[in-house]
């Protein structure tokens, strides 16, 4: 038994129904995102935030609270019962620390802001988004403050994404790929190997064949479709768990440029394959998911961009390319490697390559830190942008839609959150090393040995769901924290070698 302590048990017991409440309100995000019918948002908006507040309440009903703290201090606590502890006081001290009206305003202002956001970005309008936006760096400045910070502000914000990093580990890691990829970048450019555009992109495809594909692919990868796990269609590809027996992903078919469907299913195929393989015995408990953003973000870019990417990759898949796309026979294994991996600099972060798409989080996390501090306007981001693009990877947005107003994200609130993209890259990578000093990861992808990688990240990450911070899940399993001289190492190999 990983539980043994009776208190912690006793916890366990009363934690079940907050469980039951996330687990009902995944069950509704999914159906929200695929086969809702339009209309049907209004109750489940309604039914969402009643659930939402239950949670909440029950988190800080008394008794568990004092049970909580009562387990806190006996010492003789296994890993995993300490993991539970640790999970459990973060959420407890986290609802705490913010009042009600700070909840409310964040959720009013990011509901309009989001209405808002999408008519700006279509209609290229900062002015109609930015009091907005100035609400929304307003709310999270305060967010900081309720939450508590010593150095910086922005180390309130990160922690809230992932647990334990801190500004000082964000401009470390991007301050080190911002320097080291400006000469990858114009070294892959200059040699012109990899192309910047390929015909394949401008191709058609059928889309019950490619949905065959992605399922053969799946499969091939060895994820448990219709067993544990399910593969649907929504407007943006994402994965969820019910629960370590039912892990759900999507994808989207734009009929057209076939690696954007497959690659989307492969990213998605490791997400779930991490919540798939947590110790069974963690179920129902505050540690039966991930570690953290990045640390999950880092099994996705691991299959998609690692694995997914490679010369190896494409040459195993490439029968099954072939069966069902009448177009793949015109093209040779080392011609769809390359099509898998164009590389060009270019103005938006979700169709950026792995070579320049850090230095779209450079830009992000830099601006969001100043304006959090008042070092900058949120009237002055804009052409802060602009520039700082132009900077970074010799591109400058014409409009502000394919500039500061791209992405969703703070819209919905969200700062802070970018940077856990990068440490997902990074993870990605320092897996990638650590597993090749025990075996040939690409002879292993050659030979369509995924079990292989599989049962190895099982052992050193997934298995443990969130019993260990991510930081020292890093250390205990990968060697160190964030290492970024690994994912440079790993795009010079693939890129310049
Ligand atoms: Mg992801």
């Amino acid at each position: 038994m990983v539980f043994e302590n009776p208190i912690v048990k006793k916890i366990l017991e009363k934690y079940r129904a907050i469980w039951s409440i996330s687990h009902a309100l995944s069950l509704m995000s999914w159906d929200s995102e695929t086969y809702m019918p339009r209309e049907g948002v209004r109750d489940r908006a309604v039914a969402r935030a009643e659930l939402e507040l239950l949670r909440q309440q029950l988190l800080l009903r008394p008794d568990l609270v004092e049970l909580v703290e009562l387990a806190d201090s006996v010492e003789s606590l296994n890993d995993y019962e300490r993991g539970v502890m640790r999970v459990l006081k973060r959420m407890i001290r986290i609802a705490k620390a913010l009042p009600p009206w700070l909840v409310a305003e964040r959720a009013k202002v990011t509901q309009e802001a989001m209405i808002v956001w999408r008519e700006a970005k279509a209609k290229n309008d900062f002015n109609a988004f930015k009091p907005y936006l100035e609400r929304i760096f307003d709310l999270a400045r305060k967010t900081a403050d309720y939450l508590g910070w010593e150095k910086h502000p922005y180390d309130a914000l990160l922690d809230l994404y992932e647990e334990g990093l801190r500004t000082e580990d964000v401009n470390r890691v991007l301050g080190y790929l911002k320097s080291e990829l400006k000469h990858v970048i114009n070294r892959v450019i200059s040699e012109g190997k990899y192309p910047q555009k390929h015909p394949l992109e401008e191709v058609k495809y059928d889309v019950s064949k490619m949905e065959i594909v992605n399922r053969k692919v799946l499969e091939l990868l060895g994820y448990p479709l219709g067993v544990r796990s399910r593969l649907d269609v929504s407007a943006h590809p994402f994965t969820i768990d019910m629960g370590i027996f039912d892990v759900r992903i999507t994808t989207r078919y734009e009929g057209v440029d076939f690696k954007r469907t497959l690659m989307a299913v492969v990213h998605e195929f490791g997400h779930a394959i991490y919540q798939l393989q947590i110790d069974p015995a963690l179920s129902y408990t505050p540690v039966s998911d991930g570690a953290s953003l990045g640390v999950h973000e880092g099994q996705s870019r691991f299959w998609e961009n690692i694995v997914g990417r490679s010369r190896e990759f494409v040459e195993y898949i490439y029968p099954v390319l072939r069966e069902h796309l009448d177009f793949a026979a015109k093209y040779t294994p080392e011609e769809i490697y390359y099509y898998f991996n164009t590389v060009k600099p270019s103005l938006i972060r979700v169709d950026a390559d792995e070579v320049t798409y850090n230095m779209h989080i450079v830009l992000r996390a830099d601006l969001e830190k100043m304006v959090l501090t008042g070092e900058v306007k949120v009237g002055d981001l804009p052409e802060l942008w602009n520039n700082y693009m132009e900077e970074l990877l010799g591109v400058k947005p014409s409009s502000h839609s394919e500039g500061v107003l791209q992405d969703i994200h703070w819209s919905m609130g969200s700062v802070g959150y970018f940077p856990t993209y990068t440490l997902g890259n990074i993870v990605a990578a320092m897996m990638r090393k650590t597993m090749m000093r025990e075996f040939n990861l690409y002879e292993k992808i050659a030979s369509g040995d995924f079990t292989s990688i599989r049962e190895w990240q099982r052992g050193k990450i997934h298995k443990y769901g969130a019993v260990y911070a991510p930081k020292d899940l890093l250390k205990r399993s990968l060697g160190s924290e964030y290492r970024p001289e690994d994912l440079v190492e790993y795009l010079v190999e693939k890129y310049l070698k």
